[in-house]
C-alpha cells in the first residue's frame, strides 16, 4: 500500500480493528517515510446484485449513490459517519442475503428508509418524501403518520 501523502510503499500498522459488524478492518498506518497517519478499510470483496430501475434497465449496485443519497438525508442532523457505515453495510448485507442476481431499485429504496428511521426521523421524512415524491404523493403522508405511532 503506498503512502498517499508521498507515495513511499512502506508502510506500517499502527492500530487494527473490526468495524461494520465484524465485516471490515480498520487499519490506522503511519508512513515510514514522511510519518503522516491515514486509515484503510479491508474487506472481502463480495458481489453484489444488479439493480432493476422502475422502466426495467438494469445498472451494477452503486455503492457511493447510496451513501450519496443517505449523506444528502441526514444533512446537519445528529447522525455520525459511523453509524451511516452501518446503516450502509446492514443494507449491503441485505441485499447479499437475498442470494439474488438482480433485485428492484425499490428494495434498495425501501432498506434505506428503514434504516434511515432507525437513525433519524427527520433524516427519515427527508429521504421518504424526496424517494416516494415520484410514485405516491398519499405516501409522503403515510411517512409522517408512521412517525406519529
Ligand atoms: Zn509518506
Amino acid at each position: 500500500m503506498h503512502c498517499p501523502f508521498c507515495s513511499a510503499t512502506d508502510t506500517k500498522v499502527i492500530d487494527s480493528r473490526l468495524v461494520a459488524e465484524g465485516h471490515q478492518v480498520r487499519r490506522r498506518r503511519e508512513c515510514t517515510e514522511c510519518h503522516e497517519r491515514f486509515t484503510t478499510f479491508e474487506g472481502a470483496e463480495l458481489v453484489m446484485p444488479r439493480v432493476i430501475k422502475r422502466d426495467g434497465t438494469r445498472q451494477p449496485f452503486d455503492e457511493e449513490k447510496l451513501q450519496a443519497g443517505m449523506l444528502r438525508a441526514v444533512e446537519k442532523r445528529p447522525v455520525s459517519m459511523d453509524e451511516i457505515e452501518q446503516a450502509l453495510s446492514k443494507i449491503k448485507s441485505t441485499l447479499r442475503a437475498t442470494g439474488e442476481r438482480e433485485v428492484p431499485s425499490e428494495m434498495i429504496g425501501n432498506l434505506m428508509m428503514e434504516q434511515l428511521m432507525n437513525l433519524d426521523k427527520v433524516a427519515y421524512i427527508r429521504f421518504a418524501s424526496v424517494y416516494r415524491a415520484f410514485e405516491d404523493v398519499s405516501e409522503f403522508g403515510e411517512a409522517i403518520a408512521k412517525l406519529q405511532k
